[in-house]
């Protein structure tokens, strides 16, 4: 099979096993394990914040943050198709009453106007704007990185209203990777951030949320409180510690097969993508032409042994990763010609 269908689908490596199977381990709950706490202090320095916790996924990282920023009733400004509005289960709203403003954009990012424009009079009548979240790279938006300076002026914005800044940096390494802006220049203007470490890293499960330490401190009370506490947790920490020892860099080939992909698939009639826009690991394209809907193209890709995911309308997304290699891009691509053939 070739598995184009997510980076969350990679596997340990066995050197990331051997990571995992030699980790020092204690009571994640007391602060006592060695691992979790040498991830947490590990991704704390990364992105240039005083404090990190260790969860059990990304999900869990935005559902914490935002309850930890908003009572109910309090306004989130973010893009139409972030991961928080649009998969996981409505969350915000159903566990801390927020409200989520959808913005609008190109390829998953707004503008400094756009948060000025959405920003309520703070009367009685009206939601209380109190974040603005960001997704690096956007998924939805086909892994687009968000340029450092319209961070900048996004957050900037922000501040004016004296709104809390929120990084959904699910796959923020690939837009390091990308762009060369390192990760706490990303991380800087925000309140809080997280980093995923069973996308692209190839962890087999885990986030690391970091902020202040007062932060922190409220997202224990929040972790606990969900069940999100865990005990001898650096049997997972240590394949987080791995991943980002060894598997920062490698996203480099993963955006080369993403391109690669994308030029291929240019290349054949019926199939629409523009491989000028492919900046990290994700490939949407439209597969109108074929006459096929994206979901008739896919299934029939699936049991010639490619799988691909997301798809909406006539829209297919493929994912590279740590488990897909340059030959297989090239195998894909001549599976999906012989199909459409
Ligand atoms: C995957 C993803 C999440 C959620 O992370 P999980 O670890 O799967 O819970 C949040 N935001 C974005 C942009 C994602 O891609």
């Amino acid at each position: 099979m070739i598995d184009l269908f997510s980076d969350t689908t990679t596997r340990p490596t066995p050197e990331m096993r051997k990571a995992i199977a030699g980790a020092e381990v204690g009571d994640e709950q007391r602060m006592l394990d060695p691992s979790v706490n040498a991830l947490q202090d590990k991704v704390a320095e990364i992105l240039g914040k005083e404090a990190a916790l260790f969860l059990p996924t990304g999900t869990m990282c935005n559902a914490i943050s935002f309850l930890v920023h908003c009572r109910p009733g309090d306004e989130i400004l973010m893009h139409w198709t972030a991961h928080p509005l649009n998969h996981e289960g409505g969350g915000p709203s159903a566990l801390g009453g927020a409200v989520i403003t959808p913005l609008q954009g190109d390829r998953g990012m707004f503008t400094a106007a756009d948060v000025r424009n959405s920003i309520r009079y703070h009367d009685r009548y009206s939601p209380r704007t109190k974040v603005v979240s960001i997704e690096q790279t956007s998924n939805a938006g086909g892994g687009s990185c968000w340029p450092l300076d319209l961070i900048k002026d996004v957050c900037a914005a922000a501040d004016e209203h004296e709104l809390i800044k929120h990084l959904d940096g699910a796959r923020l390494f690939n837009a390091v990777v990308a762009t060369g802006t390192s990760a706490a220049d990303f991380a800087a203007p925000f309140d809080s951030v997280w980093i995923d470490l069973s996308k692209g890293l190839g962890a087999p499960v885990g986030g690391v949320l970091a902020g202040s330490e007062e932060f922190i401190a409220e997202a224990w009370r929040h972790k606990q409180r969900m069940g999100g506490a865990m005990r001898q947790a650096g049997i997972i920490a240590a394949a987080g510690t791995y991943a980002l020892d060894h598997h920062i860099d490698r996203l480099a080939e993963d955006h080369d097969n993403a391109k690669r992909l994308a030029e291929g698939l240019a290349g054949i009639s019926g199939i629409e993508v523009d491989p000028g826009t492919i900046e990290t690991n994700i490939v949407f394209f439209d597969v109108t032409g074929t006459g096929y809907t994206g979901a008739d193209f896919a299934a029939e890709m699936e049991k010639r042994g490619v799988s691909f995911s997301d798809i909406t309308g006539n829209f297919v997304r493929a994912v590279t990763h740590l488990d897909v290699n340059r030959a297989q891009i090239d195998e894909a691509l001549t599976e999906i010609r012989t199909f459409l053939n």
